[in-house]
């Protein structure tokens, strides 16, 4: 049986009547959910899927406001066999007509308040079943799982039937679904229980969105795999979560949710003294936040890497690494080591394995990584290489001691005049500068050189910025053809939900400079 709701439901404390999840409802009330109630609930609406008599592999799209009851659906998913399909909350009618259409589900789940347009795409394109869920408990899936019973046997699985698709968060172009099965996930959730050290009277805070690896898999399954309970946040409050940190072990959060957090006072050391571990990944943390969270709490931030395709990849260590010299040191603007079982290789664009700390195409092998982009033969097949290793689009080095870094992308390398030009480079000596919150530089179409780079950057609060003076004194430290041809004081990086700089709209944004 590898039906990954086992795994997961077997880890459950023997006690199901202790606490599991605590929240507040949409009307700011306490709000507690035990073990069982998980277990319970989660039946029922497997329940009740089993009772459509959908086909094998029948794909169960979701667009909801996060809530615990969106994390049993999720549950209730597996439990009964079938593929989840999470969908981000910002997405409107083009996108979720080209999800729906894409991904053919089955069962579409959306808010009672979308209800009217989701259903008309849904059926229209052939879903049988268009259920609702509320933030605050209400809608008809509920409402209809009510009437099934609270038991219910998982479906058995294979580690390489499929559990879920995730659509890549489409940084780089057009979302493409990942297919990850049982055995990827239940694999990855093994290996980080282990390499993170959960133990029992662990708490995790959860405050990430739950359509994505970060918040569905590394957090949820964190926390059951290892029966702990979470304290739970629909919405990212810096001041909520502060204020849950004595309470709690486990923080895991994308880089602007600490940013947001060292902007409050009351974040010291006394408010984290009950703080286990500090989990950061899905886009790259500053060094400069990694200081300050030090500074302020005494904690260091643990940064891990991974994406849709793969789940995690490589972390930090949390305690001794034996696989590398008993190494214990979480450092700043590096990932950390591949993860047990996973394998990672830098190679040049001929695919040849490059020597330590030369910058290369990151690829990866192991039990976790993805099955292949849903309905996209050709693009999968281009992804993997003759011998089997996925190639992630990140570009990267390994340094000596066997910490990984990631540059940047590799659609997001600039070729100038014939040069490679790292965006992640000159963003840090920009980012050296004073008065630099950040940057990001951007490849645009030139006409002598191909392209040349564009930095646009931010000022941090009170400070004044000039962007000739910026490349002046780049000039004086760097290389000519890694000189951004221009730089622009902008006051924010486009981001999307992740807290991913979005380039391409950079480069859109300036693709007529030169032209
Ligand atoms: P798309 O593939 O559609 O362009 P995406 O790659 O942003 O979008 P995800 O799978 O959500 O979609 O994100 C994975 C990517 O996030 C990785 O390939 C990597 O570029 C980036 N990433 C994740 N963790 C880190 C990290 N700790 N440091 C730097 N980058 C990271
Ligand atoms: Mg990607």
């Amino acid at each position: 049986q590898h039906n990954l709701f086992s795994a997961l439901r077997a880890a459950f404390p023997a006690d199901l009547a202790s606490t599991a999840v605590e929240t507040t409802s949409a009307d700011g009330r306490p709000l507690l959910y035990s073990w069982s109630d998980l277990d319970r609930a989660s039946a029922r609406m497997a329940n009740l899927l089993a009772s459509l008599k959908l086909p094998e592999g029948s794909r169960v799209a979701v667009q909801v406001e996060k809530s615990v009851e969106a994390m049993l659906l999720y549950l209730a998913t597996l439990r009964a066999g079938y593929v989840f399909l999470p969908l981000n909350t910002a997405y409107q009618s083009a996108e979720i007509e080209y999800f729906i259409g894409n991904a053919e589900p089955a069962v579409v789940v959306c808010t009672p308040g979308n209800f009217g347009w989701v259903s008309k795409i849904a059926f229209t394109q052939g879903t049988q079943h268009v259920f609702t869920l509320g933030d605050d408990r209400t809608g008809s899936l509920l409402e209809r799982a009510a009437h099934h019973g609270d038991e219910h046997t998982p479906v058995q699985r294979q580690a390489d039937d499929l559990a879920a698709i995730l659509y890549t968060s489409g940084t780089t172009g057009r979302s493409k679904g990942a297919m990850l099965t049982h055995g990827n996930l239940q694999s990855n959730a093994e290996v980080l229980k282990d390499y993170w050290g959960w133990k029992s009277g662990d708490v995790l805070i959860h405050a990430l969105p739950i359509f994505h690896v970060h918040g569905l898999f590394v957090a949820i399954h964190g926390a059951l795999i290892n029966g702990s309970k979470m304290i739970w946040f629909s919405k990212f409050d810096p001041k909520a979560v502060l204020a849950a940190m004595p309470r709690a072990t486990v923080f895991m959060g994308v880089p602007t949710l600490y940013v947001r957090l060292l902007a409050e006072a009351g974040l010291n050391k006394e408010a984290a003294k009950n703080m286990r571990l500090f989990v950061a990944g899905s886009a790259p943390l500053l060094i400069e936040t990694f200081n300050a969270w030090q500074q302020r709490t005494g904690h260091t931030i643990l940064e891990r890497y991974g994406m849709s395709e793969t789940i995690m990849l490589t972390s930090n260590p949390y305690a001794a690494d034996a696989r590398h010299a008993g190494q214990t040191e979480r450092r700043g603007a590096t990932v950390g080591f591949p993860l047990p079982g996973v394998g990672l290789r830098v190679v040049d664009d001929a695919g040849k394995a490059l020597p330590v700390g030369e910058i290369g195409n990151i690829q990866v092998q192991g039990p976790n990584v993805f099955k292949g982009y849903w309905r996209m033969p050709e693009k999968t097949a281009e992804e993997f290489t003759a011998d089997g290793w996925f190639k992630t689009g990140d570009v990267g080095k390994v340094d000596e001691r066997d910490y990984v870094s990631i540059v940047g992308r590799s659609k997001d390398l600039i070729i100038s005049g014939g040069y490679n030009v790292y965006p992640a480079e000159i963003e840090g000596y920009i980012n050296d500068m004073p008065g630099v919150a950040e940057s990001a530089l951007v490849g645009v179409p030139h006409p002598d050189f191909g392209e040349v780079g564009v930095a646009v950057v931010i000022a941090k609060p009170g400070a004044k910025l000039d962007g000739e003076a910026i490349v002046a004194s780049l000039k004086s430290q760097l290389a000519n053809f890694k000189i951004p041809k221009r730089c622009f004081v902008a006051d924010e990086l486009p981001r999307n939900t992740m807290g991913k700089v979005q380039k391409n709209l950079l480069r859109d944004q300036h693709k007529g400079l030169f032209a």
